[in-house]
């Protein structure tokens, strides 16, 4: 086990995998920021599939258990089932991915389960045509997510969880017919207040609609329970329907921060580490993977990185840490 300043374990890696989408989310990449002008990565800058592979392998050494593709849109990357494949072939490896759900087609999510992903996660915000393209700002219909979610479901990527990001002034009303529709479905939705990462995505604290006041509202029409996380360090607290039909989760990193357990690390599509989803820079493990560094020296180097960790930025979380500048969301991954 490899544990920070606070004792923390390292154990989940999230990959970005690139810092393109296909959506310009108004919570995270804004069409006026995240234009036709915006320099994106160059695909020579990225870190190529082996090199995140060679990354990962040596990471189990520290205690990593879990891994999460993401990033921007990870099915956007060429292949994306092959590095899947890859990492699949590394024992007892938890393997996951977030996407938008706009490629899961049959075929993807027939390839993307033959190649070893073990479930998926899939953003989707509203069920209002309306009100989610106002905050995909690029006119998705929800049926074709939708379609998505059904995709994954027949080929096995489950148990799926379904992400909805709540802005006060933008999907509030959305919160009951999605706990409703998602109820019977085995899917696990999970409402996620909007989060200040990043330094384009405008944040206001008025838009944040606290978990608490999300499980009132649905309480009101559907009686629910909370239940026991299922491990120490689950981001997600756990609600039941009293009548058994289902559960959802709260991620409530603005009003109830759970730095406190947080055991993940990030990589950047342009192989770059960072042991907050807030910070401000990143260590840039690309040279190390791209020089003749033996494996040891790597191993080592992140072992210091993380021995030497103190974040807790939702903890301290204040005008003055928000002065501060901070990655994007899509650079680093969800
Ligand atoms: N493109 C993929 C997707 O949207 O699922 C994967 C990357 S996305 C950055 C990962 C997750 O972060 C998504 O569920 C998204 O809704 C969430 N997210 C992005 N910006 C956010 C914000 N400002 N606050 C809270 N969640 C956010
Ligand atoms: Fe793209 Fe996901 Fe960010 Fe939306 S949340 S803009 S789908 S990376
Ligand atoms: Fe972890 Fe940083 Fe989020 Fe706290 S703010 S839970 S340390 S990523």
């Amino acid at each position: 086990m490899t544990l920070d300043t606070f004792s923390r374990p390292l154990k989940d890696l999230r990959i970005s995998v690139t810092d393109r989408c296909n959506f310009r989310c108004v919570y995270c990449m804004p069409k006026e920021v995240f234009g036709s002008d915006y320099n994106y990565l160059a695909r020579s800058e990225m870190l190529s599939y082996e090199e995140i592979v060679r990354f990962v392998r040596l990471l189990v050494n520290l205690g990593i258990t879990k891994v999460r593709i993401t990033g921007g849109e990870p099915l956007l990357r060429k292949d994306i089932d092959h590095l899947i494949k890859m990492l699949a072939l590394i024992p007892d490896l938890d393997l996951t991915l977030t996407t938008n759900g706009a490629l899961l087609t049959e075929d993807k999510c027939l390839a993307l389960k033959t190649a070893g992903l073990q479930r998926i996660t899939i953003s989707l915000d509203s069920l209002n045509n309306d009100t989610f393209s106002s905050l995909n700002d690029v006119d998705f219909s929800v049926d074709e997510v939708i379609n998505g979610i059904d995709n994954a479901a027949s080929a096995g990527l489950t148990p799926i969880k379904i992400n909805m990001v709540v802005m006060r002034s933008v999907n509030l009303e959305s919160i009951v017919p999605m706990a409703k529709y998602f109820r019977d479905s085995g899917h696990i939705l999970r409402f996620i207040e909007y989060m200040d990462v990043g330094d384009s995505n405008g944040w206001k604290l008025d838009e944040v609609v606290p978990s608490s006041e999300i499980v009132e509202i649905i309480g009101s029409q559907l009686p629910i329970e909370p239940i026991a996380p299922n491990y120490l360090g689950e981001v997600a607290s756990r609600w039941q329907y009293t009548d058994g039909s289902g559960e959802i989760g709260l991620i409530s990193s603005v009003s109830q921060p759970f730095c406190g357990d947080c055991s993940r690390l990030r990589l950047s599509a342009r192989g770059e580490l960072f042991t907050c989803l807030f910070a401000s820079s990143g260590y840039d493990v690309r040279a190390l993977l791209r020089g003749d560094t033996p494996d040891e020296k790597i191993v080592d180097t992140v072992a210091s990185l993380w021995r030497n960790r103190d974040d807790r930025y939702s903890e301290l979380r204040s005008e003055q840490t928000q002065q501060i500048s901070r990655v994007e969301m899509s650079y680093i991954g969800g």
